[in-house]
């Protein structure tokens, strides 16, 4: 048997001897979501699990099987949830869930756990699940948790902004399955991308309020908030090198590591 960082691929005594040695956890936590015409729905998950993989090779963790739903998509970040193939969680389905995994990564004994998110609308959930989860471990006698949760996409670096956006950078709610998600992708799995399905009808104008319900015409049909021209596999190898350096540093900051 191969050794290998990911939980749902190691026996139970591989994994109980990774955590009595006290390597921490590190978990994505993504979506199923539109990114576009020319992606697949797996963007938010996929791209936080292969760095979650990349450090935990880097660092020794251990890679938990990462959460392939996420909160509701908003219009003004993902582009809402009114898109078919969108499945999205209520926020407190979401947080039982994170910290349901949070516990039961406590009881097994760890006691560093980093928590990957790839989909910016999960930020506050998975935040309300670190508190109630350490909130509860408190109680049961456990004083030596540390959570870290990480949006890899804030660890991109001036020079990374500048050669990936050399026209301008249009801030990341614009950036979905843009860009930075098509480059990456392009460089991790283009099988799972098709840039001949580009639709040209970005970038979203959206006023600086929400609207409920969500007017009509508020948000470009393809669900692609700025444009995915200029993204390539040679940038996203750019983006993915900066995000696991970065990352790797960060967990190794964070744990004291
Ligand atoms: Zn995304």
């Amino acid at each position: 048997m191969k050794a290998n960082v990911l939980m749902s691929q190691m026996t139970w005594t591989d994994y109980q001897r990774r955590v009595l040695a006290g390597q921490p956890v590190l978990i994505a936590i993504g979506a199923m979501e539109q990114h576009g015409p020319h992606m697949t729905m797996a963007v938010d998950t996929m791209i936080p699990q292969a760095i979650c993989t990349a450090v935990a090779e880097i660092i020794g963790a251990i890679v938990a099987a990462p959460l392939p739903y996420g909160y509701k998509s908003q219009p003004r970040s993902g582009g809402g949830n009114q898109f078919c193939g969108t499945a999205s969680l209520d926020a407190a389905t979401l947080t039982a869930l994170i910290k349901d995994l949070l516990k039961e990564f406590a009881r097994h004994g760890v006691r560093r756990i980093a928590i990957f998110d790839g989909h910016y609308e999960n930020a506050m959930f998975a935040i309300e699940a670190i508190d109630l989860a350490m909130r509860e471990l408190l109680w049961e006698g456990v004083r030596d948790l540390r959570v870290l949760r990480v949006s890899y996409w804030e660890h991109i670096q001036p020079e990374t902004v500048a050669a990936v956006f050399p026209d301008g950078f249009p801030g990341w709610p614009l950036e979905h399955a843009s860009i930075m998600e098509t480059s990456v992708m392009l460089h991790l799995d283009p099988d799972l991308v098709d840039m001949s399905q580009d639709w040209a009808d970005g970038p979203a104008q959206f006023p600086l309020f929400d609207v409920y319900p969500l007017p009509p015409g508020h948000v470009p049909p393809s669900g692609v908030l700025s444009t995915i021209r200029g993204a390539s596999a040679q940038k996203g190898k750019l983006l993915f090198e900066n995000y696991v350096e970065e990352a790797a540093k960060a967990v190794r900051e964070g744990f004291a590591i």
